[in-house]
């Protein structure tokens, strides 16, 4: 388990173009995942989600603020020091991003197979994360041979190889269709109760948050407009960035 503390971070990106002003993705934003929370970020389209969840994965350094990932501020960290927390993080993704050439073993495996693990193991933990997710008669499949319900739990299989603490969910159910993405969202509630994984979510959709969310950030033009339990949040909005969200549930 795992807790994440964003604290005051901000994110500026240098403007385009001699003389630009810099885009400010991200301002001042504080936000405190407890270990074993699934906390979402919520927020349309350039309100800085994606930027936020770079952030946390120390792909990106914040301009200003500070990230603890655990007890390691990946924010200040050297980058060698940032791949060895980044094996506590495990990412899943809105279009999967998994190997085509690859079947859906050896997609599983590949972390593994990067964390150094020998073979044998590899073969068990990939059996046992094939079961968990429910896709052990797909284990020699091909990508392409799955559904995109199929494809996004070979993703969570992945991302939960090497045990990870946290996991990261980039807009997951985005592109399924929504008995599909209620699945997903059942899966990622499993990884969360029975793993015990922490789980920080962005997504645009109300539903993802009413469904699997303890609790809930709305981001608008790159700040936290309202922070807290989902139903206290929506219940009674008070930016109308949440009450146009709340309207949607
Ligand atoms: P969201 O994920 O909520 O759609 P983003 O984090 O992608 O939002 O973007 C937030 C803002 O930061 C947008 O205005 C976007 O154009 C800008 N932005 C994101 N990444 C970059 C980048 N690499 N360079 C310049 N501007 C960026």
């Amino acid at each position: 388990m795992t807790r994440v503390q964003l604290i005051d971070v901000g994110k500026q990106y240098p403007g385009r173009g001699k003389g630009a002003e810099p885009v400010v993705a991200v301002e001042d934003v504080s936000i405190d995942v407890a270990s074993g929370e699934i906390h979402a970020v919520i927020g349309y389209s350039g309100a800085g989600k994606s930027t936020l969840l770079r952030l946390v994965n120390g792909l990106e350094r914040a301009t200003s603020g500070r990230i603890l990932v655990g007890e390691h501020e990946i924010s200040s960290l050297p980058e060698r020091r940032v791949r060895d927390v980044r094996t506590n993080i495990g990412m899943i993704f809105q279009q999967f991003n998994l190997f085509h050439s690859k079947n859906v073993s050896k997609n599983v495996e590949y972390p593994l197979a990067l964390a150094g693990m020998p073979a044998p193991e590899r073969k068990a933990r990939v059996a046992e994360l094939l079961e968990f997710v429910g896709l052990s008669d797909k284990a020699t499949a091909y990508t392409d041979q799955l559904s995109g319900g199929q494809k996004q739990r070979v993703g969570i299989a992945r991302a939960l190889a090497t045990n990870p603490g946290l996991l990261l969910a980039d807009e997951a159910t985005s592109a399924l269709d929504p008995e599909t993405s209620q699945e997903v969202l059942a899966l990622l509630r499993r990884v969360n109760l029975e793993l015990g994984i922490t789980i920080l979510l962005i997504t645009h959709e109300m539903d993802v948050v009413r469904e699997i969310a303890h609790r809930v950030t709305v981001m608008d033009s790159g700040r936290a407009v309202e922070q807290g339990d989902v139903f206290d949040v929506f219940s009674s909005p008070k930016t109308e960035t949440a009450r146009k969200f709340a309207a949607t549930a």
